[in-house]
């Protein structure tokens, strides 16, 4: 099952990868836990990242591909991978759609859960995180006994950073522009898979495994 998996910050995408890695028992390949064990491993490809990330200046897509491809010629990628955070771009899409051929691969599906801008923010920015505990509130969808106050330590709640209105709406208007000429071009190899990812958890999981059934 080769797999990739897009979505905006949020939209549980994590959750949905934990669950098909279980189930199918293949490997979630992340560009940045790649680029830093092909730093670590001192390869060719890597040093040559490693020399771009040290002077701060972007990994070219030659190299970022290169160590895709080292990646996914390992064995724990024969019965498949979910690709996240990678491609971002159409250029390394067409890129790695050569270095799949190369490997005698293909994608079968590229999975873009799907979400409502307005209903995401909601979401996020109700988000409450204990000072003392670390332990997470809602304030609409699982509010604390008393406001402001954890129900676990009776520590101070106080919202983060990141779940900060605009840093939400920053952030997801950063991946519609990204992933949007990604999903098209995916649209047009036959691969997308839209799903409503505002749904329960297990609505979406239901989902994604009837999607991938269809696609075997
Ligand atoms: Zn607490």
């Amino acid at each position: 099952m080769n797999l990739i998996l897009l979505g905006p910050p949020g939209a549980g995408k994590g959750t949905q990868a934990k669950m098909l890695i279980d189930r199918f028992g293949i490997p979630q390949i992340s560009t940045g836990d790649m680029l830093r064990a092909a730093v670590a491993a001192g390869t060719e490809l890597g040093l040559k990242a490693k020399a771009c990330m040290d002077s701060g200046a972007l990994v070219p897509d030659e190299v970022v591909i290169g160590i895709v491809g080292e990646r996914l010629a390992q064995a724990d990628c024969d019965k498949g991978f979910i690709l996240d955070g990678f491609p971002r771009t159409v250029a390394q899409a067409d890129a790695l759609k050569q270095t799949l051929g190369q490997l005698g691969k293909s994608l079968d599906a590229v999975i873009s859960l799907e979400v409502d801008t307005e209903a995401l923010v909601e979401r996020l920015t109700g988000r409450r995180t204990c000072r003392a505990c670390g332990q997470g509130f809602h304030v609409r969808f699982d509010p604390p006994a008393k406001e402001g106050v954890c129900d676990a330590c009776g520590g101070e709640l106080y919202q983060r950073d990141d779940d900060r209105e605009e840093t939400i709406r920053k952030r997801l208007d950063v991946y519609q522009e990204q992933t949007s000429p990604l999903i098209e071009y995916y649209q047009q190899e036959g691969l997308l898979a839209a799903i409503d990812g505002m749904q329960d958890i297990s609505v979406v999981q239901e989902d994604i495994l009837a999607t991938l059934r269809e696609a075997r």
